[in-house]
């Protein structure tokens, strides 16, 4: 069975080099809905609570959010460093609250203080498919990534691992030690 999250991210991009008007920058609303697989937990009668699995997403994904994401090869990239410099908004704000926890991976580095997020390849809604997944598949048994963003959309099916513990009483993952990190419940060895 699957539980199913979705959530809006308002973010700022172009195509760099594409031959088409997506080379200008824009912006969007996406939608992102997340598919999380496994079995159902008997304690609670669900599959993942949809509330926290949109609270993980978040916590990493909030970094796209009302963010500008440029391609690292992109020259509008330290065009727009300069002026936020000069704004001496590059480093944070007092008004830039809704941040996320800053990430560094193979695809991509978010610098949440300064909202904008570099990435290795062109941010189409496929890019940010396997961005996600790429920073969610340890936390999450997702079974499927669906974006859609303007007429744009695109989904993927990945394999679940099922290896997740999840706590009987309120349904969230178990953390290294086996307890529960909202609850307090403690699996039994
Ligand atoms: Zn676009
Ligand atoms: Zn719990």
């Amino acid at each position: 069975m699957k539980s199913i999250a979705s959530f809006d991210l308002q973010y700022a991009h172009r195509f760099y080099g594409f031959r088409g008007e997506a080379q200008y920058l824009h912006g969007h609303t996406g939608v992102m809905t997340i598919e999380v697989e496994d079995t159902i937990n008997e304690g609670v009668n669900m599959v993942f609570p949809c509330n926290e699995i949109r609270k993980t997403a978040w916590d990493v994904l909030k970094n796209f959010d009302h963010a500008l994401i440029l391609r690292e090869d992109d020259p509008l990239l330290p065009a727009i460093l300069e002026v936020y410099k000069s704004q001496g908004i590059l480093n944070g704000h007092p008004q830039n609250t809704m941040k996320g926890e800053a990430f560094k991976t193979e695809l991509a580095t978010a610098y949440p203080d300064a909202r904008i997020v570099v990435t290795k390849e062109t941010m189409t809604v496929e890019g940010m498919i396997k961005l996600t997944y790429d920073l969610l598949k340890d936390k999450l048994n997702i079974v499927k990534i669906t974006f859609t963003s303007g007429v744009n959309a695109a989904s993927c099916d990945f394999t679940t691992h099922n290896d997740i513990e999840r706590c009987p009483l309120c349904g969230i993952a178990l953390n290294e030690e086996g307890v529960c990190p909202k609850c307090g419940y403690r699996k039994k060895k």
